[in-house]
């Protein structure tokens, strides 16, 4: 139980509202910033005035999945405004105050570097990021289902990158019978997409790779899928990108060459926001549990 812990939620998507029902079913005390928009009735979570004396008793921030921007903004899909984290507002909050989100960027991670709060990016987390690639891969499946006109069966496919996404993408559109070739750099993944029984690509040589696809699926966050890459494919192919933004596709090449090419960001929080919510959830219960027990001991 989280009795006694004080969290405040600060803007975000529909994953949001599941932490929050979780929270409160585990007695924290939960307030909510960025969701003025949202139906009345919703009553788990207090709003929080961020000039008031809460600020002061707050043991946990929960960021959305992306974090802040580059200027430190915090968006959500509940609010037509957006919050500023700056340095002044998380100094009112107590020294061992936690900062939770799903990526962090220079600015997030020089500012709690700056007013010594710990920051915790989940999604660097092996557990969080291949839990939720289950529901990535799902709106993947989507998305490549809504926008193309033949079956994934028998299509041929590319994925570049063989992480926590990558992964589980070869595994499931393998197991639907496409035929998956996976761009790798290194020859351990190599090996493993042997392994796989699938194709491996040499990610440090791809424009002399076979590339001629239906669909090719990239999660490198590196501009991977530029101007050769694109040469190669043919002019019904899909291209679906899930890096984080700006995503590894040379997009307006892509479109002068009437290539369809699609950043896809936040999939989990569209197709299973209850699902991604509960697994944030559940691993910043953890968290804070296990961090309440050291900080008991240590006294
Ligand atoms: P990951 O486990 O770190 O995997 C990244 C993959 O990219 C690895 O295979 C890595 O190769 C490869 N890679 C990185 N830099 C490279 C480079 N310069 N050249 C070639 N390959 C490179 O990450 P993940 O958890 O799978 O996530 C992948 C991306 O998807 C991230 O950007 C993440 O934010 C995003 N994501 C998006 C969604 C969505 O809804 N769109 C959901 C979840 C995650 P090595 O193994 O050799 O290092």
């Amino acid at each position: 139980m989280l009795t006694g812990y004080h969290v405040a939620i600060l803007g975000g998507d529909a994953r949001q509202i599941e932490i929050i029902r979780k929270l409160n079913e585990w007695n924290a005390t939960v307030y909510k910033a960025g969701f003025d928009q949202l139906n009345e009735s919703f009553t788990e979570a207090m709003d929080l005035d961020l000039d008031s004396d809460h600020v002061s008793k707050l043991d946990a921030i929960i960021l959305p999945v992306p974090g802040t921007d580059e200027s430190g903004n915090i968006d959500g899909i509940f609010t037509n405004r957006l919050i500023h984290l700056s340095e002044e507002w998380l100094k009112k909050t107590p020294a061992h105050c936690r900062i939770f989100t799903g990526i962090t960027n220079d600015y997030l991670t020089g500012l709690a570097k700056k007013v010594n709060r710990s920051l915790h990016p989940l999604m660097d987390r092996d557990d969080v990021a291949i839990y939720n690639s289950i529901p990535t891969v799902e709106g993947t499946l989507m998305l490549a289902i809504q926008h193309t006109d033949f079956t994934i069966h028998s299509s041929k496919l590319v994925i570049l990158g063989l992480g926590r996404v990558g992964m589980t993408l070869a595994r499931v559109f393998n197991h639907m019978g496409a035929d998956v070739s996976v761009g790798v750099r290194s020859s351990k993944n190599k090996a493993r997409v042997h392994e796989m029984g699938l194709k491996a690509l040499d990610m440090n040589q791809l424009k002399t790779e076979d590339l001629h696809c239906d669909l090719l699926i990239n999660t490198v966050p590196k501009l991977v899928v530029d101007q050769d890459v694109i040469k190669q494919l043919p002019s019904h192919a899909l291209i679906i990108d899930l890096a984080s933004k700006p995503g590894g596709t040379d997009f307006s090449f892509a479109e002068k060459r009437g290539i369809r090419a699609m950043l896809a960001p936040g999939l989990p929080g569209i197709v299973a926001p209850k699902t991604a919510g509960r697994i944030i959830a559940d691993v910043l219960a953890g968290i804070l549990l296990e961090e309440g027990r050291k900080e008991k001991s240590d006294d």
